[in-house]
């Protein structure tokens, strides 16, 4: 029944008697540290055996056959898949459910818990298929008439949660998903009126200005960060005894990062919790200790940390970029992070008016000179024309009140209103007044 919390649990209960009553008639596969992999494993009413020799794996089905069919239950031969490999190659090897033939993984690819298996025993198809299911994503939403915010939100909420589980089951290498996070940044970008110049640490970057879209490096990694985890912290020895190496090129490893972020939180433990701010001693939001941690909270601890050594890394990029990190210099600066509200209520150009402004990538005539060679010098005083120059420090507009103009017409306009108002109430006779003033207590 769907819904119902028992029948799920009443299931599995039932499942686990006839695994029992199937699995002792194989030795599982034994692994070089010597362990010894059960030869069935289950989730729901999906099964997966794996055994090492032909006639286990015959003995195996003939029994789970009879043991399902005691249950009054039955195989579906055509769902299932076999695949058989002979010193790292495959073969042809056909195995028979009641004379019906399973097929091959080779002749028809089978897809189970989102991962697709395929005769190549690689992912490098999948990770074709993912950049290719992602451009064209991409491209979908690009299409519509939606204004850039717009677009961007379904970005967000729409595309890259698709992507992550793809990202967490197949061994994706690192290089790959900054190429391909090359291209989502690319879209970004169009959608936000931002010029090609703008690096990623101006999209991604919590430092000066945070904008709420997410990195898809800094997702990939914090998954495969959990992946590890789970499976290493396992509260069943057999999976953390068995947890596989997680793939993922040779740039960067997960089980490097988790090693790195356990030392550093156990290193935040020694140094306590420090205040930060103004505010007074415990004041400020604690975090949980790590010795103190349960294994949930640790999982998220790590994962924080993964985040803040990526953000760590995005500031020692922006320090070294003369241009566009110029923010880290900025004395007293005051953190901004924009969330969707806010940019519900911005203009398009007004997004990428604060956006291009903090990152110094507007066309000022300085930036003009860099990139078409354009006179650089300022209209008004021909000193060399700036952002800085033209939003605050052109002597000429200050001189002229050019700076001040705008908000003086709007203070002009509140003026005349206020003053005639005066006027008016001035001018009528004073018993008037009287009976509208408040009674004195
Ligand atoms: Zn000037």
């Amino acid at each position: 029944m769907a819904g119902c919390t028992i029948s799920p649990l009443a299931f599995t209960m039932a499942m686990e008697v006839i695994i029992r009553a199937s699995k002792w008639v194989v030795g599982g596969e034994r692994l070089q540290s010597g362990q010894r992999l059960p030869p069935i494993r289950a989730y729901m009413d999906d099964m997966t055996t794996l055994t090492s020799t032909i006639a286990c794996t015959k003995h195996l089905l003939g029994k789970l056959q009879a043991n399902i069919t005691w249950a009054r239950m039955k195989f579906k031969p055509s769902k299932s898949r076999s695949i058989s490999i002979v010193k790292g190659k495959l073969v042809d090897q056909r195995f028979y459910i009641k004379d019906t033939p399973i097929p091959l993984v080779s002749e028809l690819p089978v897809k189970s818990l989102g991962r697709w298996y395929n005769a190549s025993l690689k992912d490098s198809d999948q990770c074709d298929q993912l950049r290719e299911e992602t451009i064209k994503g991409l491209v979908s939403i690009d299409k519509t008439l939606l204004p850039g915010k717009l677009k961007l939100w379904c970005l967000q909420f729409g595309l890259l949660p698709r992507l992550m589980w793809p990202l967490t089951v197949y061994e994706i290498p690192m290089t790959k998903v900054e190429k391909l996070e090359r291209t989502v940044s690319s879209y970004i970008k169009k959608w936000l009126g931002l010029p090609r110049c703008l690096s990623n640490i101006g999209l991604y970057g919590h430092g000066a200005l945070e904008l709420p879209v997410s990195s898809l490096t800094e997702e990939y990694k914090c998954t495969k960060v959990r992946l590890n985890m789970t499976l290493t912290e396992s509260q069943d020895g057999m999976i953390q005894a068995a947890a596989p190496r997680l793939a993922t090129g040779r740039k960067w490893m997960p089980s490097e990062a988790v090693q790195q972020a356990k030392s550093a939180l156990r290193h935040g433990d020694i140094v306590g919790q420090v205040q930060h701010g103004r505010g007074g001693f415990g004041l400020g939001a604690s975090r949980p200790t790590w010795h103190k941690a349960t294994s949930t909270q640790r999982r998220k601890l790590v994962v924080s940390q993964v985040r803040h050594q990526e953000e760590a890394d995005r500031c020692a990029k922006a320090v070294s970029q003369s241009k566009q990190g110029q923010w880290t210099s900025w004395e007293n600066l005051e953190h901004r992070k924009l969330t969707w509200k806010d940019l519900w209520e911005m203009e398009g150009r007004q997004i990428s008016f604060i956006i291009r402004a903090t990152y110094d990538v507007l066309p000022t005539p300085k930036n003009l000179h860099q990139w078409f060679g354009e006179d650089p010098s300022c209209a008004l005083c021909q000193t060399p024309a700036t952002l800085r120059h033209i939003l605050t420090g052109c002597k000429t507009s200050l001189s002229q009140g050019r700076y001040t103009w705008r908000h003086n017409q709007v203070l002009r306009q509140l003026a005349i209103t206020l003053e005639g108002r005066r006027t008016t109430n001035n001018a009528l006779p004073p018993q008037c007044l009287d009976t509208q003033r408040p009674p004195l207590l």
